[in-house]
């Protein structure tokens, strides 16, 4: 999609935090960028032109609002298409005080320049066919990314491999279509007789596919944004202790009295760089104190919606009742069991554990320090088929892409289910379009302005 002669606007931006910093960046991008710059700054080689600044150099000299000083600053021009935006763009870095950076932007809208919408900058380079869809989402989990893996992720994204398998599985698709139109068409030259059969292994071949990036987008969420973990066990089991051993600081209050850990607490850390949002729990009996009870009532809520749960069990007392209550509760979720004070003589059967619950065991010591590793091995396995060095994976990210390749997948279904009943080939046509428009909306190709308006509000003021 290209409309770059529909963009004329030029607008400002303050692209940094509006905090007070080293440096601040005011960006202006459009035709009349650098007729915004010539009113307001003066390059301190008096013989140098604002209007012969080559493009992609840097130029020192201060903005001025008519005959006052603003600051001292140095500017860059990047003369489109190569630029972000792809339009004639122009950033101004300046100190970076808020007031400054405020006075050098109100000072670009004094001078023909508007005010940017919130993403605009990145819009623009999506109408100007910069960027798609999908690696204009990129940027903004770029920009929001937490952890290494979300990084590395969104940074492929931008670098176009969803848009690339995007491409490929529309180009079977759009093959398919064509051919049944042809033959359609013209029955005397192109056949139908067996298309059928080729057909389904074509469609089953990239259903298979997109079922397989649609999965993936719950890989990409827990890597973006963290799994969500509780912690449970009996009191006294050590999950205080396991807790501040995970999070490397002592954190919450680890005593010998049972029950005191009274509230939930929520920590987020990296564990080999896999990210978790930590809950811990009042443990799991029961009590008449009051405040306790309130305690194990969320942190079983919180059990209920986690992606995991680490049972940690304490292995120098035999279990009880308690412990066969947890079991019974973390049967059909992701969960592991922490085989706690290792250290000490052992009373409970690991092999008993396992095989009455089928989750893995790992001997843990929260005071010695040992278990860590094979327990980031173990959810590395549980959640990311055993494998955090994804590089030749593609991580959709983000529920709008989920959405559309479960769209597409169900039209291919259908696809599958027509032929199966021996319909006519036009029925494949019609559902097969809809797969390929469906994967369309993730690279941007078939969305209306509203689709494109709503996604791009959810920027930041300035990207
Ligand atoms: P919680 O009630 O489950 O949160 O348990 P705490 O973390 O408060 O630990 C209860 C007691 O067990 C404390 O005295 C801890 O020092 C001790 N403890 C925790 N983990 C271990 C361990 O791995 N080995 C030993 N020997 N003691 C531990």
């Amino acid at each position: 999609m290209s409309v770059t002669n529909q963009v004329t606007e030029t607008i400002a931006a303050v692209s940094t935090a509006m905090t007070n910093s080293g440096i601040g960046i005011v960006r202006i991008s459009g035709n009349e960028a650098l007729d915004v710059l010539s009113a307001m700054f003066r390059p301190a080689k008096k013989e140098r032109k604002v209007k012969e600044i080559e493009s992609h150099t840097v130029t020192y000299g201060h903005i001025y609002d008519g005959d006052t000083m603003i600051d001292e600053v140095l500017v860059i021009y990047m003369k489109g298409p190569h630029s972000y935006t792809a339009e004639d763009t122009v950033e101004i870095d300046c100190h970076g005080g808020v007031l400054v950076v405020k006075r050098v932007l109100e000072t670009a809208l004094k001078n023909g320049a508007r005010p940017a919408e919130a993403g605009e900058f990145t819009k623009r380079a999506f109408l100007n066919g910069r960027l798609d869809l999908s690696q204009a989402e990129a940027v903004m989990e770029l920009i929001d990314s937490k952890n290494e893996y979300a990084r590395k992720n969104s940074l492929k994204q931008l670098k176009g491999s969803v848009s690339e398998k995007i491409g490929a599985l529309r180009k079977t698709i759009i093959y398919e279509i064509a051919y049944i139109e042809s033959a359609l068409d013209d029955p005397e030259h192109i056949s139908l007789d067996g298309y059928g059969d080729h057909l389904f292994d074509v469609v089953k071949k990239v259903k298979d596919e997109i079922d397989g990036l649609a999965a993936s987008a719950d890989n990409g969420r827990l890597l973006s944004e963290g799994i969500k973990t509780v912690i449970l066990g009996k009191p006294n089991a050590g999950k205080s202790s396991v807790l501040n051993l995970l999070l490397g600081e002592e954190r919450a209050i680890v005593t010998d009295v049972a029950g005191t850990t009274r509230d939930t607490l929520e920590e987020h850390l990296n564990l080999n760089g896999i990210s978790l949002n930590l809950m811990d729990t009042a443990g799991i009996r029961n009590t008449e104190d009051i405040v306790e009870k309130i305690g194990v009532e969320r942190a079983l809520n919180h059990a209920e919606d986690a992606d995991l749960i680490l049972y940690v069990v304490d292995s120098s007392v035999a279990l009880t009742a308690e412990d066969e209550t947890i079991m019974d509760m973390i049967k059909d979720k992701q969960a592991i069991i922490l085989l706690n004070k290792s250290d000490l003589a052992p009373v409970v059967d690991g092999a008993y554990l396992e095989e009455r619950t089928k989750k893995q065991v790992i001997s843990f010591s929260a005071t010695r320090e040992f278990g860590l590793s094979e327990l980031s091995d173990a959810i590395s396995g549980l959640f990311f088929s055993g494998s955090l060095a994804f590089n030749d994976e593609v991580y959709i990210t983000g529920a709008r892409q989920k959405n559309a390749f479960l769209k597409a997948s169900d039209s291919l279904r259908q696809v599958l289910s027509s032929i199966e009943a021996g319909m006519p080939e036009d029925f494949y046509s019609i559902d097969l379009t809809d797969a390929y428009e469906a994967l369309g909306s993730i690279t941007g190709e078939s969305v209306g302005e509203d689709l494109i308006n709503e996604i791009f509000s959810k920027f930041c003021m300035g990207k």
